[in-house]
Parts: C-alpha cells; structure tokens; sequence
C-alpha cells in the first residue's frame, strides 16, 4: 500500500523546498498520500508550542514523516524555540538509523550512524574534584539492530560494507566488532572490512569511491557524515533517512537559510533527495527512487543549478522553482519510458 506521509513545512526555505518536493512526488507517485501539519516557529506563533499535540499525533500515526528545516530569527533568543520540536519528534519517532548518502561522480556511499546510544546518551556528570566525564556505553543490541540495517542496504547496493570503530583502543568498539561480525555471518553475499575510524576520516577525504555503506556508531558517525557532506558540493543537496523506530523521518540535512529565504533560490534538490529516500525505504518503491535520483543527477548534468551551486564555468543561475520542474521533466520522460516498456 502506499504510505501515509505527514508533511512538515517548517521556516523560511522550508515551506519552499517542501513544495517542489510535493510536486515531485504528487506527480512521479500521485498514490502516495500527503497531509501538511503546522510545525516550528509558524506553530510557535499560533499555539504557543513548536510540535502542537495534533501535529505529533498525525505524525504518529503515519507510515513516514517528511521534513522541511526549521529555525528562524524571530524566536533565536526565545524560551521556546522551534529546534525543540525536532528534537522532541526524533525522540518521540523512536528512530534509531541515520542514513545520510553522499553521491558525487563515482562516489556513491552511504553512512549508517547509530543515533541514540554511546558517548552522547551514556551517563555523564562533574565529580567532587571537578572533573568532568562523559561515558561510552553500548548494549549488543543496539550494535546489532544497526549492523542488520546496514547490511540489508548493502544489500541492495553494492555488497561491500565498512564497519567503522576504534577497536584498538576502546573497549565499546570491541564490542561492535564482535557483533557485526555476528551479524556478517547471516550475509555472506556482503564484503565486510572493518576500518578504524582515524583511517576512515582520512579515506573518506581521500579515497571516497572505495566506500559503498558505512556503518558506526554515534559519535564517529556525526563526524564522518558530516566529512561526507561536502563531498556532496552544496549542503543544500544532502538528504537524510532516520529510520529504524516507530515512523521513518526524511529530512534535507541543510537548515532554514534565513539569509535566502523568500527570494526563491533555495536548492531544492536536498528535499527532492530526502522524497526520493522515503519512496525507498518506506514505500519500498526502489524503482521510483532511482527514476528521482537519476532526474537529479541529470538536471546537474544539464547545468541547471540554484545559486549555492554557482560556479565561474556557469554563466547563469536557476530559481527553486526552475531547478524543481528541470527535475521534474526528466522524471516525467523516464516515468513515460517505463510505462511504454510495461505496456510492451
Ligand atoms: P543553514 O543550513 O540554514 O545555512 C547555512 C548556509 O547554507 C547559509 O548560507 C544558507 O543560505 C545556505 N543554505 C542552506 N540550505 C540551503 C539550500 N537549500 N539552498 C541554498 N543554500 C542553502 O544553517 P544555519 O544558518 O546555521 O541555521 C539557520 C537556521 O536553521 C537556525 O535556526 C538553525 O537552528 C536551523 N537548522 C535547522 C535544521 C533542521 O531543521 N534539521 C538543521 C540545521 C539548522
């Protein structure tokens, strides 16, 4: 069947880069049902509460909530703000993965991060003396949910895995070793090779063709995606997949870009990226998502480009809007091809 996806505008660019995306989908998989919910400083303003009860019920209750950024000025050194929101969603969604991809060329690699264990959910505190700690903690099963993530996506990519930790050292590590290593043993058709996380920052920089999907834990993991990103070109092209929990959430990975925001230049490739991510991992509509990512890479190809992806060799820059139905044509052309085929 397919899913149920709230949608969540968000501040500034958002509410622009979610429209192109709609339309995105609404044409490519007009099946999939669409429902905007107030959130961020708009629902700050009118309720008095970034994610109002209604909004995280509907959410909820969908098969996958997509994401617009949120953020704005107005509310920078207010009590409530609507970052909170986000963070309560997450919580609140249960999820577990993050999946951020980087494509660029040959580079086509994923990052699986784990994202509610280690260093930043361990407990922490000041001791008499003054120091201050923080700890690594991670159960098996944390370790072990995430690697079967990972290696089902390798799965239906390119059958190589990295698992990426600090075995010689750390103690957590060797733990996440052992288990992937345990959970290898039920995908012998996926290439496993463990890298310590010093080496990964420096072949991700490097060598970043050799990656196919990534998987590590919370902190290297934020760290790593985040080297990543650039490889990318603009962060307003990077989408991301939080999954694992209760509700998919699909959000671009740039934020609310208040300095463009109203002047119709946002990239909206990052959120046209994160709609093709949720027709694949929710909709299990692989066919769909690579017509998406494939228009995408296309309309690059052509020249089409917002201004965060100008360059001295273009001579001209397109509009949101522009660059939305570039992505569009394309798709529509493919989508046309794979009907005629069907129909043969
Ligand atoms: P930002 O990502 O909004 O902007 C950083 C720079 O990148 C700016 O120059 C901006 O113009 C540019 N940029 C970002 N997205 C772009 C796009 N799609 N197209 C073209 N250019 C783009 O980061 P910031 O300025 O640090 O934060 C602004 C607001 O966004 C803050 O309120 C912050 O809290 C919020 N934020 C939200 C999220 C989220 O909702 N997931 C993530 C990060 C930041």
């Amino acid at each position: 069947m397919a899913p149920r996806v709230v949608c969540l505008p968000g501040d500034c660019i958002g509410p622009e880069v979610m429209a192109v995306a709609q339309r995105v989908l609404g044409v490519l998989a007009p099946d999939v049902s669409l429902e905007d919910r107030l959130f961020g400083a708009e629902a700050i303003r009118r309720t008095g509460d970034s994610l109002p009860p209604d909004t995280l019920q509907a959410c909820r209750m969908a098969d996958a909530v997509l994401k617009a950024p949120i953020g704005h000025p107005e509310f920078d050194a207010a009590d409530v703000r609507p970052e909170q929101g986000m963070l309560r969603l997450r919580a609140e969604l249960d999820v577990y993965a993050n999946l951020r991809p980087a494509r660029e060329g040959a580079i086509d690699l994923v990052i699986v991060r784990e994202l509610v264990g280690g260093l930043y959910f361990g407990a922490r505190g000041v001791r008499d003396d003054g120091t201050v700690f923080d700890t690594c903690e991670y159960h098996p099963s944390q370790v072990e949910r995430l690697a079967r993530r990972g290696f089902e996506l390798a799965r239906a990519r390119g059958r190589r895995l990295t698992s990426v930790d600090k075995a010689n050292v750390l103690e957590t590590s060797r733990l996440w070793r052992r288990v992937v290593h345990e959970v290898a043993d039920d995908y012998p058709d996926v290439d496993v090779d463990d890298m310590l996380v010093d080496n990964a920052a420096m072949q991700l920089a490097s060598a970043p063709e050799r990656f196919d999907v990534v998987v590590t834990e919370n902190m290297f993991g934020d760290i790593l995606s985040d080297e990543a990103a650039v490889l990318g070109g603009s962060l307003g092209m990077l989408a991301s997949a939080t999954i694992g929990g209760k509700v998919d959430l699909y959000e671009p990975v740039h934020g609310s870009a208040p300095d463009i925001a109203g002047k119709g230049i946002a990239n909206p490739l990052g959120a046209i990226a994160s709609a093709a991510m949720l027709l694949r991992h929710t909709g299990k509509l692989e066919a769909d998502a690579n017509i998406v990512d494939a228009a995408i890479s296309h309309v690059l190809e052509a020249g089409h480009r917002t201004p965060d992806l100008y360059s001295g060799k273009t001579k001209k820059y397109n509009t949101t809007w522009e660059v939305g139905g570039a992505v569009e044509q394309q798709f529509s052309d493919s989508a046309m091809r794979r009907y005629a085929f069907h129909a043969v």
